[in-house]
C-alpha cells in the first residue's frame, strides 16, 4: 500500500482581513452610540516634523478614523517647536472638550525629552497606551488602553482561536511599546495569554535554545529574517512584528518592508504564521481605533 503524507498547509494569520472585521464592528457600534451620545468619537493626532514614515503612519490613521466614522483632528507642528511649546499644546489637547483620545507620533525631534511628553498626556487621552499610568493598569490586570501592537496580536490571536493556554512564548524584543508589554500580556491569567513567557534581547546568549522550544514565537527586533526554519520546533506559531524598509528597486518606491522573520524559509515549519505586510501592522492600526472607542465610552460614564 502506497504511503500518502499529506503536509499541513500553514495557516497564515491575515490582518487585513480580521483588522477589516473589527473596523466594521467599530463603525457598527458608532452609528448606535452617535444617537445615544450626540456626538461621534473624536481621535486627535500631533505631529512634529516633516519625517516621511510619521506622515504616512499619521494619514493612514486619519484615514481610519473616516473609515469608521469617527472625528479626527491633526496638529501639525514644525521640528523647530521647543519643548515647552510642545507641552502647552499637549495641554490644550488635555483639556479639549468632545476630544477623546489623541497621539503624538514618535519619533520626536531630538531636542524634545520623549518621556517628558509622554508623562505630560492626560491618561484617560492616552489612547496609544505608552502612559505609565496605563502600562501600571495593564501590568496589574485594570482596565486600561493597551498599546496597540500588543493589542494587536492578542486579537489576532482570539480570532483565529489559537490556543494559548500553558504554552511557552518567546518573545524577541523588550522595547516598551511591543516586546515589553506583550510578555505581560501574554503571561496573564486569562485568555489569549496564560503562556509561561520568556522575554529574550540582544544580551541573551544561543537564543536558539529558547526559540526551539517556543510553541508561539513573537519576533520584535527590527532585524529582517532574522528568525529561520532552523530556530524554530515544527508546528510553532509564528507573530512577526518586525517592520523595516530595504532597499528595492523593483518597487516604485525604492523600498520593500521586511519582517523579522525568514517567511518563505520558515512558513512549511509553522502552523500559524503573519505576513509582512498585512499581519501585524494592519492589527495595531485597527486598536487605536478600539482604544478611542473606549475613550469615548468612558467619557459618557
Ligand atoms: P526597538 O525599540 O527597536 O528595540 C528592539 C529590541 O530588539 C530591543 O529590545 C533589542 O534588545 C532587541 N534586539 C535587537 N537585536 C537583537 C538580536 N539580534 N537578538 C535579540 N534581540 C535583539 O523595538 P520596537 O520599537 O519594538 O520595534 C521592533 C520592530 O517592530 C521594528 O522593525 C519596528 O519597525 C517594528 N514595529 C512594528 C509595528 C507594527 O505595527 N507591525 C509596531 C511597532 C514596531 P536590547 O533591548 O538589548 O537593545
Amino acid at each position: 500500500m502506497r504511503e500518502t503524507i499529506l503536509k499541513e498547509m500553514v495557516k497564515i494569520l491575515n490582518g487585513n482581513e480580521v483588522a477589516k472585521h473589527v473596523k466594521t464592528q467599530i463603525k457598527e457600534e458608532v452609528d448606535k452610540l452617535v444617537g445615544k451620545f450626540g456626538r461621534q468619537p473624536h481621535l486627535g493626532a500631533v505631529l512634529v516634523g516633516e519625517n516621511g514614515a510619521s506622515k504616512t503612519y499619521v494619514n493612514n490613521k486619519i484615514k481610519d478614523c473616516k473609515e469608521v466614522g469617527f472625528k479626527s483632528s491633526l496638529v501639525r507642528l514644525p521640528d523647530t517647536i521647543s519643548e515647552e511649546e510642545l507641552l502647552q499644546e499637549i495641554d490644550k489637547l488635555n483639556n479639549e472638550d468632545g476630544l477623546d483620545g489623541f497621539i503624538v507620533q514618535l519619533p520626536l525631534p531630538k531636542h524634545i525629552n520623549q518621556e517628558k511628553i509622554i508623562m505630560s498626556i492626560n491618561p484617560d487621552k492616552d489612547v496609544d497606551g505608552f502612559h505609565p499610568q496605563n502600562f501600571g493598569k495593564m501590568a496589574l490586570d485594570m482596565e486600561a488602553f493597551l498599546p496597540a501592537t500588543p493589542y494587536g496580536i492578542l486579537c489576532l490571536l482570539e480570532h483565529y482561536k489559537i490556543p494559548t493556554k500553558g504554552k511557552h512564548c518567546v518573545i524577541i524584543g523588550r522595547s516598551r511599546i511591543v516586546g515589553k508589554p506583550m510578555s505581560i500580556l501574554m503571561g496573564r491569567k486569562a485568555y489569549p495569554g496564560d503562556c509561561t513567557v520568556t522575554l529574550t534581547h540582544s544580551g541573551t546568549e544561543n537564543i536558539e535554545q529558547y526559540t526551539k522550544n517556543a510553541d508561539i514565537v513573537i519576533t520584535a527586533l527590527g532585524n529582517p529574517n532574522f528568525l529561520k526554519s532552523s530556530m524554530i520546533k515544527d508546528g510553532a506559531i509564528i507573530i512577526d512584528v518586525g517592520i523595516t524598509r530595504v532597499d528595492d528597486s523593483s518597487k516604485p518606491k525604492g523600498y520593500s518592508l521586511a519582517g523579522d522573520v525568514d517567511y518563505e524559509d520558515v512558513k512549511d515549519k509553522a502552523s500559524y504564521i503573519t505576513p509582512v505586510p498585512g499581519g501585524v501592522g494592519p492589527m495595531t492600526r485597527a486598536m487605536l481605533l478600539k482604544n478611542t472607542m473606549l475613550a469615548y465610552k468612558n467619557s459618557f460614564k
